[in-house]
């Protein structure tokens, strides 16, 4: 707990070395101050963030994610607002802020106090604690937001099939759970010896090996398997995917653990079996779509595994689970509890 003047916060600087002037990022828990937050209308106490891809790669001093040092990261964020000088929340309303630039280069939910723009924080829906808020995070913001969009274009359960990459990971885990309680038949893709258990606790009725899709790549179709996907590595896998799709199916793109290039995409699974490849960008979406989804994930969509692909960390096991993502090792979704 903060005092409101001071608070914890795990930092990452950047370091030059003189020799080889290549720039090194350093990871330290400190105490801050109010006044090295960011600008911003709504000062929020944080109760509890989440551990994403993203905060690996700003840790890293990813340029694509963080430039400006030294830096917080923690692109999610639940707890009490503490003062809001745009009027909108009241001191100690409970609030939910995911993406826009929270955790990116304005300081995020791995210090205790955040302060933004009113224009990025959703309120939290009551029926879901603030906890859970977090096991969903943005990876399970982003898991529904794919969902929508295959169940937009038209996806079924009768229509075959829903395949899932990374399913192990934090968006893989909340996609293959959703789809199960939805009735789809999901196939779950992942890496990890370990995950199968728990990936079938949440519901994937068949685990496909990530060696399974690395073969045909150079093959223009590949055999009509799944009806949809969710899809969060990218790269050739991803394309491995479109070609794998019935007539008609859909992919839902929106991550690149295995990197962003699809290095040997054809028009021919468009014009020949009119699959469908839908982006998906969870970070940016307009607040009043984020608060229904929100709302969404705590009314109809309730997860029925979300505690099972939850673990609760405190702020000390940071830098390994940081690790951890940076070496594809984590399981489903760490939650940090500040209290
Ligand atoms: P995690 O690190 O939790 O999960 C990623 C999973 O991908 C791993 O658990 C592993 O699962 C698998 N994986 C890891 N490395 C590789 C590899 N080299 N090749 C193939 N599979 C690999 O990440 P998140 O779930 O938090 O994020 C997933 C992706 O989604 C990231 O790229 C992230 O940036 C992106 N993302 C995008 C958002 C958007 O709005 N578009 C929002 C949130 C995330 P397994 O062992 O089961 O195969």
């Amino acid at each position: 707990m903060s005092s409101t003047e001071h608070f914890k916060a795990w930092v990452v600087s950047e370091e030059t070395d003189t020799a080889s002037e290549k720039k090194r990022y350093q990871l330290n828990f400190e105490t801050r101050q109010l006044s090295d937050l960011p600008d911003g209308e709504v000062l929020i106490d944080v109760s509890h963030s989440s551990v994403n891809y993203k905060d690996a790669l700003s840790a890293q001093g990813n340029p694509g994610v963080t430039r400006v040092f030294p830096h917080t990261p923690g692109i999610d964020a639940v707890g009490k607002v503490l003062s809001d000088s745009s009027g909108t929340f009241k001191a100690g309303d409970e609030v939910i802020v995911t993406g826009y630039d929270l955790g990116m280069n304005t300081a995020g939910g791995f210090g205790e106090i955040i302060q933004v723009p009113a224009s990025w924080v959703v309120r939290k829906p009551a029926s879901l604690t603030a906890l859970q808020s977090m096991a969903i995070g943005t990876a399970g913001l982003t898991a529904a937001w794919c969902i929508e969009k295959l169940l937009h274009n038209g996806l079924q359960p009768s229509d075959g099939p829903v395949l899932v990459t990374g399913a192990s990971g934090g968006v893989g885990s909340v996609a293959v759970n959703l789809l199960a309680d939805l009735g789809f038949e999901v196939h779950a893709m992942s890496g990890s010896e370990s995950a199968k258990s728990m990936l079938t606790a949440l519901g994937a009725s068949e685990i496909v090996s990530r060696q399974h899709l690395g073969e045909g790549l150079k093959k223009p179709m590949l055999k009509e398997v799944w009806a949809g996907a969710v899809d969060c590595v990218g790269g050739d896998t991803l394309f491995q995917v479109v070609k794998s799709l019935k007539y008609g199916g859909s992919v839902a793109c929106c991550g690149l653990v295995a990197g962003p290039a699809m290095s040997q995409a054809t028009v021919f699974p468009f014009i020949l079996r009119g699959v469908n490849l839908l982006g998906v960008d969870s970070v940016n979406v307009p607040l009043a779509g984020k608060q229904a989804l929100w709302d969404k994930l705590a009314n109809e969509w309730t997860l029925s595994g979300l505690s099972a692909l939850t673990q609760t960390i405190s702020p000390a096991d940071i830098p390994d689970i940081l690790q951890k993502i940076q070496q594809g090792e984590t399981l489903g979704r760490y939650v940090l509890d500040w209290s």
